[in-house]
């Protein structure tokens, strides 16, 4: 039921630089369809939830600085098999290791400052889609 949809967001990073609409467009233009957006900034303790899968990891709390420093541009994405088409569009976590055209290698400054998340799972989807966007948000 959810399998063709994913959850993204532009990190601060990208929105600071100036890279939302270059990022919007390539997005777009890989046939993801936006059918939930907001700009909005996370508090400390949104993002503490958000990823507290990585609570444990040495990089957590530079994780959460960084996430909260500033806005973010969060959505949903609806495409044929859009978890992992997104993946592939977004690149590795670390831009040095990204492929040539992917969203990381064009705009991202390193591993910590990436410049976009993008769901690693359909039930993942799911969670990060509902912990941003209520269902009459979605269109
Ligand atoms: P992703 O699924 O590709 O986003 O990567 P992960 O789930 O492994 O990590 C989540 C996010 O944590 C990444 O997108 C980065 O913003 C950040 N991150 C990952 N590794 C590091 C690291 O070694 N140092 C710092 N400061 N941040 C990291
Ligand atoms: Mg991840």
């Amino acid at each position: 039921m959810t399998t063709n949809r994913t959850f993204t967001m532009i990190k601060p990073d990208a929105v600071e630089n100036g890279h939302i609409g270059a990022i919007l467009e390539k997005i777009t233009a890989a046939g993801f369809k936006i059918i939930a957006m907001k700009y909005t900034q996370l508090s400390v303790r949104d993002a503490q939830e958000f990823y507290a899968i990585h609570k444990e990891r040495p990089f957590f709390g530079e994780l959460v600085e960084f996430m909260t420093r500033g806005p973010i541009v969060s959505a949903i994405l609806e495409k044929e098999n859009a978890v992992e088409d997104f993946r592939a569009l977004i690149g590795a976590t670390n831009p040095a290791e990204a492929a040539e055209g992917t969203i990381r290698k064009m705009f991202a400054t390193d591993i910590a400052e990436n410049a976009i998340h993008g769901s690693d799972s359909d039930a993942n989807a799911a969670i990060e889609g509902a912990f941003h966007f209520s269902g009459r948000e979605i269109y």
